[in-house]
């Protein structure tokens, strides 16, 4: 497994925060039959999340943007890195990734893959939350047919009495049930309340971000 030591030390020197493996056979295989996951999470930086404090939204969403360049370049790289190992890889980007945009959904969800590799679960705002950043994070991955040694995944949520992110939406959008990979999304967020309100946030050149910045390990994160 030493090859694998080697792609997970790879992508960690290319800049990701955290890496881990999963099996996701058939989950993708409408548009490509990879059965093995790379997970990628990069943090978002603290500058940016300060940004979104003093709520100068622009600003912040370029630094965003940014990280999401920069997640598409190490999973384009990892790619590279695989396929010269003599496996096949495929780089999930946000492109290849399409949305569905009626559901907001993407054909494999990054979240999907990410709990399932153990990097963290999904917070009550339904957003992917880490133990070291909380939800300020980006994600991204890579599917291949590399032999890998999986990682233990999270089936339920960790987020024990803590509803800082309920509390703090502006539209009551969260619903209070805790997630575990049993529950579908729409049990645990109104996502077309958010939806609408992130949309007319956006409009007038804000954004609504509260359910990240205000979550409890964000906060942790921002102090350490
Ligand atoms: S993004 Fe805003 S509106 Fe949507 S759930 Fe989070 S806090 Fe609520
Ligand atoms: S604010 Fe609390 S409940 Fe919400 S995602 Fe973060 S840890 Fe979980």
């Amino acid at each position: 497994m030493s090859e694998m030591n080697d792609v997970k030390n790879y992508l960690i020197g290319l800049g990701a925060s955290k890496v881990g493996f999963a099996d996701v056979k058939g989950l993708a295989s409408e548009f490509v039959d990879l059965p093995n996951g790379i997970s990628l999470v990069l943090k978002i930086p603290k500058e940016a999340m300060y940004l979104v404090k003093e709520e100068e939204y622009e600003e912040y969403w370029k630094c965003f943007h940014a990280q999401i360049d920069k997640l598409t370049q190490i999973a384009l790289d990892g790619e590279e890195y695989i396929k010269n190992l003599g496996y096949d890889a495929f780089a999930l980007t946000m492109t290849r990734n399409e949305c569905d945009m009626e559901r907001l959904l993407s054909i494999l969800p990054y979240k999907t893959i990410a709990t399932k590799s153990g990097l963290g679960w999904i917070g009550r705002s339904a957003l992917f939350v880490t133990p070291e950043y909380g939800s300020a994070v980006a994600l991204g991955a890579i599917l291949t047919d590399m032999p890998l040694d999986f990682d233990e995944p999270i089936t339920d949520s960790q987020c024990d009495e803590c509803t800082n992110c309920q509390d703090a939406c502006p539209v009551n959008a969260i619903n209070p049930l805790k997630w575990n990979d049993r529950l579908n999304r729409e049990d645990i967020i109104d996502i077309e309340t958010c939806g609408e309100y992130i949309i007319g946030q956006y409009k007038a050149g804000l954004g609504c971000t509260k359910c990240m910045s205000e979550c409890k390990l964000t906060l942790e994160y921002l102090k350490g």
